[in-house]
């Protein structure tokens, strides 16, 4: 198994995206409060070379969400900004890793925000695996009055449904085998959004684990601090609870979508915790 980070440009949010403040519906406005932008983030996807072929996690940014700022909706307007060229998309970069589009057997999104399906037109052929409820929020005039971007969607966007089964897999209580080998698993890690998930795949030596917007970056996980966007706080407190077993009870790489320190943590296998 080979894993390559794929850095698809830059995003920045408010600092109380990142760490949330207060509760409930004064937690989301308190990003629109908040004056203080983070540094430039990378925005990551990631590549799996594995058993079966390539295993496209997330398709990272694309260079459409230049035009974000001409938005009508007030958080994609005011409240985050991206820098991308057109050749930092995944399709681009994956032909100079030697994988064209017909390699990537199956492109698995954790969940449908504008920097996590902005590389969707790169995968004509590829299968798109995607969980129904996250499909259902994202869809439609309702998907973009939460903030997704359904009309940016490629025409041929077709996501199969990718259904967990009641099957845990270490402390999560819901999880689908995406190989034979299993050596590539999904599991729910609802809070983010309800029916994020995150991918873990093992090569038999360490597990990475692909977390999507579980948390902006490791040291969140480690304190179990949430994001400013989650609606139900104890659901997102219970999946970074069961992320942080889960990385404690096995060699784990953490590689969350934004976290600036994941493509190194990547090339030097460093284990989470490790930097703590
Ligand atoms: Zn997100």
């Amino acid at each position: 198994m080979k894993v390559h980070a794929i850095q698809t440009g830059f995003v920045r949010i408010k600092t109380a995206q990142v760490e949330g403040r207060g509760h409930g519906w004064s937690r989301r406005l308190a990003i629109f409060a908040d004056p203080t932008w983070t540094d430039w983030l990378p925005t990551y996807a990631w590549a799996i070379d594995c058993s079966e072929g390539v295993i496209v996690v997330d398709t990272g940014q694309g260079a459409h969400l230049l035009e974000s700022g001409k938005s009508l909706h007030p958080y994609v307007r005011w409240e985050v900004a991206f820098r991308i060229e057109p050749e930092q998309e995944i399709g681009p970069q994956l032909r100079a890793l030697g994988v064209g589009p017909r390699d990537v057997k199956r492109v698995v999104l954790t969940h449908l925000h504008m920097d996590h399906d902005g590389g969707l037109a790169h995968f004509p052929n590829s299968e798109i695996l995607v969980a129904p409820g996250e499909l259902k929020i994202a869809s439609g005039f309702a998907g973009r009055m939460r903030g997704y971007l359904p009309h940016r969607w490629p025409s041929w966007f077709d996501p199969a449904p990718l259904r967990l089964e009641a099957r845990s897999f270490g402390p999560f209580a819901q999880s689908r085998r995406l190989t034979a080998a299993g050596d590539v698993i999904a599991v729910a890690t609802p809070g983010h959004t309800a029916d994020h998930l995150s991918i873990v795949a093992d090569d038999g030596n360490t597990t990475y684990f692909f977390a999507g917007d579980t948390s902006y970056d490791e040291r969140l996980m480690l304190a179990g601090k949430l994001d400013g966007v989650s609606a139900d706080e104890g659901v997102s407190t219970a999946t970074l609870d069961a992320i942080r077993n889960f990385v404690q009870s096995r060699p784990t790489v953490y590689l969350p979508t934004h976290d600036p320190q994941a493509a190194a943590r990547l090339a030097g296998r460093q284990l989470a915790g490790a930097e703590v």
